[in-house]
Order: C-alpha cells, then sequence, then structure tokens
C-alpha cells in the first residue's frame, strides 16, 4: 500500500505543511499577466522555479513551454504532470490580488495559475524525499490552453519527438474531478465581401449581409446526433455601416464541437457547402453583370476529438489516488483541455482538479480559497506514482508506448 510507504508519508506531510507557500506562489504568478501567446514573462519566472527546485533538464522550447524532468529508477512509463500558464485575460487586465475574508480575487488565479503552483510543489515534495518513481516524470508548465491559444503548447510536444506514455493536466475546478474524454472543435471565421453601395442608387448588387443571412438560415437546420454530442453555434456575427447601405462585408464566427473526429468532418463540410450554396444563391438572385459577393473561410482553431473507455487504467488510476486520501472522485463533461492532444493520438491522457475552493473563472471576479488545497497536489502525487510505478508498492499501470 503506497500510503504505509515511510517516504511517501513524509512527502504528504510535507506537501501540506508547505500549503501555504503554494499559495503565495499562486498569488505571485497570477500577477504576471499571461494571455495565451503572451505568456513569456510567467514563463521564465517558471523556468527559474524549476531550477531552484532541482529538477533536471528544465528549459523553455520554442513555444515557451517550460518542462523539466525528475527521473525514474528504471524503465518504467514517463508520465507528464502538467498545467497551463496562459489566462483568457487581455494582457491589460488588472491582476492586482485583493483578498476578501478568507478569498483571493484575482483573474487566472486558479485557471490554471493555482495548478502550476501545485505541480511545483509536487516537484518540490520529490526532490526532497528523494522520491523516484520507475519511470521519468516530466514537469511541464505549457503555454496556449485557452480558447485564442488553440492548444498550442501542448501540439507542439506532441508534434515533435517525444516518449511521453500518459499525460495528466491539472486544469478542472473540482478536485476530484477527472475529464477523459476529448471533445473536438472546429471554428472558422467567414468574411463575405462585395462592391458595396448606396441602398437605393445601388439596389440590384448582390448583398453580402443577405449572402450571409442564407448562410446562417441553411446552420440552423443542420441536424447533429445526441451521441457522440454535437454542436455547432454562429456565435458572432458582424457587419454593415448603415441602414442605407449595402454593406461591402459581413463576417461570422463558427463553432462546430463533437466527441466524434468523423461528426466533426461532416458537419464542416455541410458548413462549408452552406456557405458556398448561399454565395451562389445570392450571385444568382441579382443579374449576372452586377459584382458578385464572394465569401473567405479562415479557420480559427482545430481540436481534435477522441475517447477512452471510462474504466481504463488512467481513469482508474485518478480514482484510486483521489479516494486514498478522501477526496470524491468525479468524472466531468468539460472536455476541451490540453488532454485532446493526447487522447486523440490513443496516448492515455486526463485532466484533472485543482486543490481548494474557487469560482468565477473566466470572469475577472475569479476567486480562490485556500480550503484543505494541498489535497489537490498530495493526489496528483500519488496518481503520477501510480501511473509510472513506485518502488515494490505500486506496479505502472501505464504500459510503455
Ligand atoms: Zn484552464
Amino acid at each position: 500500500m503506497i500510503l504505509n510507504n515511510e517516504k511517501i508519508i513524509k512527502a504528504l506531510e510535507y506537501i501540506k505543511s508547505e500549503d501555504d507557500n503554494t499559495t503565495q506562489e499562486t498569488l505571485t504568478m497570477c500577477q504576471i499577466p499571461a494571455p495565451s501567446h503572451q505568456e513569456k514573462k510567467k514563463a521564465e519566472y517558471v523556468l527559474e522555479k524549476f531550477k531552484e527546485i532541482g529538477l533536471l533538464n528544465v528549459h523553455m522550447d520554442a513555444v515557451w513551454n517550460v518542462l523539466g524532468t525528475w527521473p525514474g529508477d528504471g524503465d518504467g512509463p514517463v508520465i507528464m504532470l502538467a498545467a497551463h500558464t496562459d489566462t483568457v485575460f487581455p494582457i491589460d487586465t488588472d491582476v492586482t490580488v485583493k483578498k476578501e475574508g478568507s478569498r483571493y480575487y484575482c483573474p487566472g488565479i486558479n485557471d490554471d495559475t493555482h495548478a502550476v503552483a501545485e505541480i511545483m510543489a509536487v516537484a518540490k515534495a520529490m526532490v526532497r524525499y528523494d522520491i523516484h518513481a520507475h519511470g521519468d516524470i516530466i514537469f511541464c508548465a505549457n503555454v496556449c490552453e485557452e480558447g485564442l491559444g488553440d492548444l498550442k503548447g501542448v501540439k507542439y510536444i506532441f508534434n515533435n519527438d517525444n516518449n511521453i506514455d500518459a499525460f495528466v493536466s491539472v486544469d478542472n475546478p473540482v478536485t476530484g474531478g477527472v475529464v477523459y474524454t476529448a471533445t473536438g472543435s472546429h471554428r472558422y471565421k467567414v468574411t463575405f465581401t462585395g462592391n458595396g453601395g448606396h441602398s437605393f442608387a445601388d439596389f440590384g448588387l448582390p448583398n453580402p449581409i443577405h449572402a450571409m443571412g442564407r448562410a446562417i438560415a441553411k446552420i440552423s437546420d443542420f441536424k447533429a446526433p445526441k451521441l457522440p454530442k454535437t454542436t455547432f453555434n454562429v456565435g458572432v456575427i458582424e457587419g454593415g455601416t448603415s441602414v442605407n447601405t449595402i454593406s461591402a462585408s459581413a463576417s461570422m464566427l463558427m463553432d462546430i464541437r463533437s466527441d466524434s473526429d468523423e461528426e466533426l468532418e461532416r458537419l464542416t463540410e455541410e458548413f462549408m457547402n452552406a456557405v458556398e450554396s448561399a454565395v451562389e444563391e445570392e450571385n444568382a438572385r441579382w443579374d449576372a453583370d452586377k459584382p458578385q459577393v464572394k465569401a473567405d473561410i479562415e479557420v480559427k482553431g482545430v481540436r481534435p476529438a477522441g475517447t477512452q473507455d471510462p474504466d481504463c487504467p488512467i481513469v482508474t488510476a485518478a480514482f484510486d489516488a483521489a479516494r486514498m486520501l478522501g477526496i470524491e472522485p468525479e468524472l466531468r463533461d468539460e472536455s476541451s483541455t490540453d488532454a485532446n492532444i493526447p487522447i486523440s493520438m490513443g496516448i492515455p491522457a486526463i485532466t484533472i482538479g485543482r486543490g481548494g475552493n474557487e469560482g468565477g473563472v473566466h470572469t475577472v471576479h475569479e476567486w480562490f480559497e485556500p480550503v484543505e488545497s494541498w489535497l489537490g497536489p498530495q493526489r496528483d502525487l500519488i496518481l503520477i506514482l501510480l501511473l509510472a510505478g513506485f518502488e515494490d508498492v505500486a506496479e505502472p499501470v501505464i504500459k510503455k508506448r
């Protein structure tokens, strides 16, 4: 039993005793602005911390992911424990921490800054008590998890040479939460353009806004299965200058999501066809010698889909680790996370919850309350040891690729 191991008992106690420092680290880091694609300063901070802790091969890669390795004592599976440095908040957002009662308020304080502090706490405990799993543990503070980041950080890691056998991201509001599916998404911006003119004097010109309306009408009638869950949405429309102007342009943002890549592809094709025929119909509606409307489709994001068995070893291990500490584990629905990339490649991966209480995620009123927050990193430590194997008390549940 892993909890009876002398080193583990000490490491868990240490993580608990370090909890104020972990909170302090969270407060320091969340005051470094780090929107997706602008995480460099925060990443540099993490880089120094990883070195200070004593991880090996600490480096920042080309896209500003920060990685550090704690070597295994055998040739067990390689496990990556990750948390993301980026936030959804623009660079000029006020990120001064405010304390009210026992709550700390700061945009991005939980998602996912507190998780970065958590994985540092895990690394510290492993180094301090010389805890080596059978396989290497790679600690990773990755960039670009949030919408506009389009998983750039984790895509970079898995698209380049790597020997990672399983991936765990700490990025869920419920400590015992386990996300095991990967909802894929395709996002597009469609810009309809035309000559534009006066609504009365130039009447008879094909109209970009009307063409967009035709496209949206078609999209509204799309069919999507309940299972695998598949959705579509035109989320933003823009365009037009005045009520009596035939606009020269109009644009819309389209979001298609599914747990199945086939459904994603099918709906994407229907969407492309809808835009094309909307343009054709709008042009055909008016005289052929008039300047025509065109549509340009720009890809804004692609996240691959994938599923795992809810009873697969990595999920079971996450449940076991939580229960050992008295945390109630639960399967969660939010399913577009950094784990999407490894899941879509068939590599075992999950996203698990952060410690402590939290709320207001993705709003400027985001707050963190350090209540039993040490349970997060304690569970993370046990989980990675179960996955990679530890001494003679835990056989690795992950197989090497
Ligand atoms: Zn997040």
